[in-house]
């Protein structure tokens, strides 16, 4: 499982996260909501060992190994992925150069053999195929000039792919239209099984309807401050988060 423990992260020395703990469960998902500038990004990047998120107190464990010591690329060799609310656009690179540099970086960190370029064409056109992606959209620059639900079926394509076993989606839900979502929860929830653990960033309830959570949490200020079951996602979504936010000195 995923273990976090009285996690400190500052950002350029300003303490964001401030004794975070949480604790989720293999094959469970689990929901972080919260105020806008309460923590939810910092976590997901500071997790998967993003530069410029400093750890500076406190501990975290996946499936039993220390994640902090590690850097990005072997946290991902770990199974770490972390969705982007904001995907990157790389202008020289095509997309399915992208994704099979990352899948073969990974496979290297595992010390396993790289995937063949025919064998990866045909599991890019079987995942691409079940996004109901456009296969020629892969041969352009990553991101570039893609649409917002675009973006994320290309994220998605790249998870589908990774097979990650930690999955941070952060703020998936941004801009999508009703079938983008479901595109995308369907991606999600077909990696859904027993040796995955998920958390699922959102400040609204409605990605939620689609990827039903295990335990919903809500952070603000930089810590956990009240866990429950789905239900408290709704009580979120009529009651906002004002009870959670600081009152003014
Ligand atoms: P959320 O995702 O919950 O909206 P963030 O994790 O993005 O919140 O941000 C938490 C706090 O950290 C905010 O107050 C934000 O202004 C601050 N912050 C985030 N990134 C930086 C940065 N690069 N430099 C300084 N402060 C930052
Ligand atoms: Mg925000
Ligand atoms: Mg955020």
């Amino acid at each position: 499982m995923l273990s976090i423990s009285n996690f400190h992260v500052s950002v350029a020395d300003t303490p964001i996260l401030k004794g975070l703990t949480l604790d989720v469960p293999a094959g469970e998902v689990h929901a972080i909501m919260g105020p806008n500038g309460a923590g939810k990004s910092t976590l997901g990047y500071a997790v998967s060992g993003r530069p410029g998120y400093e750890a500076t107190e406190g501990t975290v464990t996946w499936r039993g190994e220390d994640l902090l010591g590690l850097d990005p690329a072997e946290r991902a060799a770990k199974g770490v992925f972390l969705s982007f609310q904001y995907p990157i656009e790389i202008p020289g690179v095509p997309a399915l150069t992208f994704v099979r540099t990352a899948l073969n970086a990974q496979k290297r960190a595992r010390g396993e053999a790289e995937v063949s370029a025919p064998e990866f064409l045909k599991q890019v056109k079987a995942a691409s195929k079940a996004l109901k992606m456009d296969f020629d959209m892969l041969k352009r620059p990553l991101n570039v000039g893609f649409s917002g639900g675009e973006k994320k079926r290309m994220e998605i394509l790249q998870m589908a792919l990774l097979e990650p076993s930690l999955l941070i989606l952060d703020e998936t839900d941004s801009g999508l239209d009703i079938d983008a979502l479901r595109i995308v929860a369907d991606g999600v929830n077909a990696l859904r099984g027993p040796e995955r653990s998920m958390l699922v960033i959102t400040h609204y309830q409605r990605l939620l309807d689609y990827i039903k959570p295990d335990k919903v949490h809500v952070l603000a200020a930089g810590k956990i401050v009240a866990s429950g079951g789905p239900e408290l996602a709704h009580q979120l979504e009529a009651e906002g988060y004002d009870k959670y936010l600081p009152v003014a000195a």
